[in-house]
């Protein structure tokens, strides 16, 4: 969750910083920080919920009311991800189906791609060990220690997909610094906990189906384009989303289904449909 960081700050660089050469000189165009989320002024305290309550009410949302940092399996939100994904099963299978004329409309091989954080691992131990505090250091702990159990519903719908012929392909904004922990603990390696994914599609091309993000200087050509009108050529998360599934398409696979648990993994099109999976904790622009 390295995005996690600006909008934490609560400020995001939506105005691009612009230079250009005027006369010979130099002229910065002012900047004008907005906040990166949008909702609306509160005339009234009475019409928040007190931030304190609402941290009770999410606990009480895990089954975890005295916030020990496992969720409940009998809760309230163990319900609605495994609902979301038996949706995006029989999405599946039905697209699966399909014969003849349906077919010819989608090019390439099925496939799906999901989220990480808290799409297909679940971080409430690091939400409620962090008070919702996000800080890289210490979120990088549980990354590294591969601390998260799975999402529940998503390794039933996973190997129901590769059951069912599709490709498995993985899209997080965690750094590719990351990737080898997170394969881990999405997979097999006897470290930490190990959430019984399958392992991701090797794609066409050769490369692996774990797509991390990269350090602005290994952008590869299709984030370089993609992103270079945004703030230091770094991918926003719609932007490196977005065009690493059109990348993914442009080899060859229809993405039929795209879950997330964040707007911005789902926003920016290349994919048949989009699925949302529950998350209360935090919002990533
Ligand atoms: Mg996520």
């Amino acid at each position: 969750m390295p995005n996690r960081s600006l909008s934490r700050r609560g400020l995001a660089a939506t105005a691009v910083v612009c230079s250009a050469l005027v006369g010979g000189g130099v002229a910065y165009a002012a900047t004008t920080p907005e906040p990166a989320i949008k909702t609306f002024t509160p005339r009234s305290a009475d019409q928040v919920t007190n931030i304190d309550v609402l941290r009770q009410q999410i606990r009480n949302y895990y089954g975890d009311p005295l916030g020990t940092g496992t969720f409940g399996p009998d809760s309230n939100y163990v319900r609605e991800a495994t609902s979301v994904a038996r949706d995006a099963g029989r999405w599946l299978s039905a697209r699966g189906h399909e014969r003849g004329e349906d077919r010819h409309h989608h090019r390439g091989q099925k496939a799906i791609v999901l989220d990480v954080d808290d799409t297909t691992l679940t971080t409430w131990n690091y939400e409620v060990a962090s008070n919702w505090a996000y800080n890289p250091t210490t979120n990088g702990e549980y990354v590294t220690g591969q601390r998260f159990p799975a999402t529940p519903g998503m390794v039933d719908l996973v190997k129901k997909a590769k059951r069912e012929g599709y490709a498995v392909f993985f899209l997080t904004g965690r750094p590719s610094s990351q990737e080898a922990a997170t394969l881990g603990n999405l997979t097999s390696d006897g470290v930490g906990v190990d959430a019984g994914y399958p392992a991701p599609t090797t794609l066409r091309n050769g490369e692996d189906g774990l797509f991390t993000k990269p350090d602005v200087s290994a952008y590869p050509g299709y984030l370089q384009k993609a992103c270079a009108a945004d703030p230091g050529g770094k991918c926003t998360t719609i932007h490196y989303k977005s065009a690493t599934r059109a990348h993914i398409e442009s080899i060859g696979y229809d993405i039929v289904a795209n879950l997330g648990d964040q707007y911005s993994d789902l926003k920016g099109g290349y994919a048949d449909r989009t699925f949302k999976v529950p998350n209360p904790n935090y919002y990533l622009p």
